[in-house]
């Protein structure tokens, strides 16, 4: 029997890892040897998509007689989903593959259905057209994601199955405060060979909770970066025998979650002055709350709803807030930013798994774009 493990979101998944059988794990270091084959000009392409949840991601591989020159001589390909629908995948970006190196291709793609219309999942479609329609303020954007590393059985990976969990300061060295660098220092690296955007890394709080940062990137792109950078660290983590977790409360233990911090900024706000039209998009964040956080979270702000507690360093799901320089905020100005007058802002709402679609496209909407007669002030938050 065929067993598909998708990567991403171990939690929900309904094989429980620790009941796999002992073969499950296979020495990795046995693939090198067919990896070293020599072949001819073939390249592998794998193609990779946003599952119909809109938060697993999926992917296939096909051979080409040759290199492809750019994403433009990429053919489309057709995939069967659970359902039996014909969907299509279109390539929108391609990095190198890391995994089984060059001239092999990881090819990011949009789906669509048999008529060529977006499916649901497919939101980056929608999100193009509107950094086209905002394309002269130069919108940039740059992701923080968090993420928690699990063992095999489901807990975070290297903790003693009876402790009690343990906190540490974020960045901090050392076995007894940190646990699986190795996962953060090769997906750094991966990211690098791929050419995807990513800017840096660091520790979390708690041992087996890390971040890598992406961008800043011009309209689109960073969404792109953000998603090959989480399929190359499911992958990582396939090799290494751990499971990346970007629940946005991955543990019990609801202090420890993981968020997706967002920063943005326009030409205006990166020039002298620019903390002028800084606090103007704060303002009109401030009226959207509730619509901004139905799309911050793939569950229509549940999962945000468990996070944002206002305890530790998340801010209330409740209500809008922003500061300079504090971390319990909904939008925080960085505390270089408020020195200089000018930058960007940070919009720390968005969970560890939202679709970094949906948050770019919300920002620019309500920041560049924002009509005052859909504005939620004094409507009640709920998630949908
Ligand atoms: P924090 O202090 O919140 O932990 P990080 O250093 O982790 O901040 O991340 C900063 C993020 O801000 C990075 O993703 C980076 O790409 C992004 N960034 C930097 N400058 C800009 C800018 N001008 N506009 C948008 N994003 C930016
Ligand atoms: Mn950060
Ligand atoms: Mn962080
Ligand atoms: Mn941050």
């Amino acid at each position: 029997m065929l067993l598909r493990i998708r990567v991403g979101k171990p939690r929900r998944d309904k094989i429980m890892m620790s009941t796999l059988s002992k073969s499950f794990g296979l020495h990795k270091i046995v693939k090198q040897h067919y990896l070293s084959l020599a072949k001819g000009a073939e390249c592998q392409v794998t193609y990779i998509w946003i599952d119909k949840a809109g938060e697993n991601l999926l992917c296939k591989t096909r051979t080409l007689e040759m290199e492809p020159a750019g994403i433009k001589a990429l053919f489309s390909w057709d995939f069967q989903d659970e359902k039996i629908t014909e969907v299509v995948l279109v390539p929108v970006r391609m990095f190198r593959d890391p995994f089984t190196l060059d001239p092999n291709k990881l090819v990011l793609c949009e789906v669509f259905d048999g008529n060529y219309a977006p499916t649901g999942s497919n939101q980056r479609s929608q999100c193009v057209k509107v950094m086209e329609n905002v394309k002269d303020f130069q919108p940039w954007f740059g992701m923080e994601q968090e993420y928690m590393l699990l063992g095999l059985d489901g807990k975070p990976f290297g903790w003693p199955s009876q402790g009690l969990p343990f906190t540490a300061d974020p960045c901090t060295v050392g076995i007894n405060n940190m646990l699986g660098r190795d996962i953060s220092i090769s997906h750094y690296r991966a990211c690098l060979y791929a050419g995807v955007n990513i800017c840096g890394t660091n520790a979390e709080a708690f041992p087996t909770q890390w971040e890598f940062q992406v961008g800043p990137c011009e309209g689109i792109e960073v969404g792109d970066h953000v998603l090959m950078a989480r399929y190359i660290l499911h992958r990582i983590c396939e090799d290494f025998g751990v499971v990346a977790s970007l629940d946005a409360t991955p543990i019990e233990e609801k202090k420890h979650t993981s968020g997706c911090h967002t920063n943005f900024s326009t030409k205006e706000m990166r020039s002298k002055g620019g903390l002028q039209y800084i606090e103007e998009a704060i303002a009109r964040l401030s009226k959207r709350h509730s619509q901004h956080l139905r799309v911050y979270d793939p569950h229509g702000g549940a999962d945000n709803m468990i996070r944002l507690t206002n305890q530790s360093t998340t801010s209330s799901f409740q209500s809008f807030s922003t500061a300079t320089a504090s971390r319990k905020v909904s939008v925080r100005i960085p505390d270089h930013v408020s020195r200089s007058g000018c930058g960007y802002f940070e919009d720390r709402r968005p969970a560890a798994n939202c679709d970094p679609y949906c948050v770019m496209r919300a920002l620019a909407e309500t920041c560049l774009l924002g009509a005052a007669e859909d504005d939620d002030e004094g409507k009640k938050t709920t998630a949908a």
